[in-house]
Order: C-alpha cells, then sequence, then structure tokens
C-alpha cells in the first residue's frame, strides 16, 4: 500500500481581498429571527427587513436604495452582474490576465 500525500496549492484570489460577507458594511444585522437568520436594516436608508436573504440585501443596495453613496451602488451593482452573468453561462470564460 502506498501512501500518497495529496498536493494542496493554495490558492490566491485576485479579488482585492475583500470579505464575502462584506455585506455587513452596508447593512445592520439585527436580532436573530431563527435558525442562521437575522433581522436587518440598511445603514443608508433604514429599510428593515425581517429576515435577511442576502442576495435580496445585494439588490436593494444595487438598484433600489434611495440613500447608498454612489461608490457603494455601484459596488453592489457589479456583485449582482457578476452573479446573473455565472449563473447564465456555466461555462468557464478564458480571460487573459495580464
Ligand atoms: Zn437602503
Amino acid at each position: 500500500m502506498t501512501d500518497h500525500i495529496e498536493d494542496s496549492p493554495i490558492k490566491k484570489k485576485n479579488r482585492g481581498g475583500q470579505p464575502p460577507n462584506s455585506i455587513w458594511e452596508d447593512i445592520n444585522k439585527g436580532e436573530a429571527v431563527g435558525s442562521g437568520k437575522f433581522a436587518t436594516s440598511c445603514k443608508y436608508c433604514k429599510n428593515t427587513w425581517s429576515h435577511s436573504e442576502v442576495s435580496k440585501l445585494e439588490k436593494h443596495l444595487s438598484n433600489h436604495c434611495p440613500d447608498a453613496p454612489a461608490a457603494v451602488v455601484r459596488r453592489y451593482m457589479t456583485k449582482v452582474m457578476e452573479q446573473q452573468d455565472k449563473s447564465k453561462s456555466s461555462k468557464k470564460r478564458k480571460y487573459s490576465e495580464g
């Protein structure tokens, strides 16, 4: 029997180092309302939700929030568009990175 050691190369992410849950920089997390769910409110327009659905919150910030700063709106717009793009095309596109 042979023990072979699996290689686990460290994948570098080329994404500027933002944490995946950065939505919480723009959304207030409130009381827990269930298993893993929280009441949430928008830091900008004071909109509130009884439960947190991150995709919904992202859409709010990208499109519906009347008071979010332009930079924030743009950030979430890009995010939502990327997600739509991903779900549209399951094929990997070749991007030549410089
Ligand atoms: Zn808002």
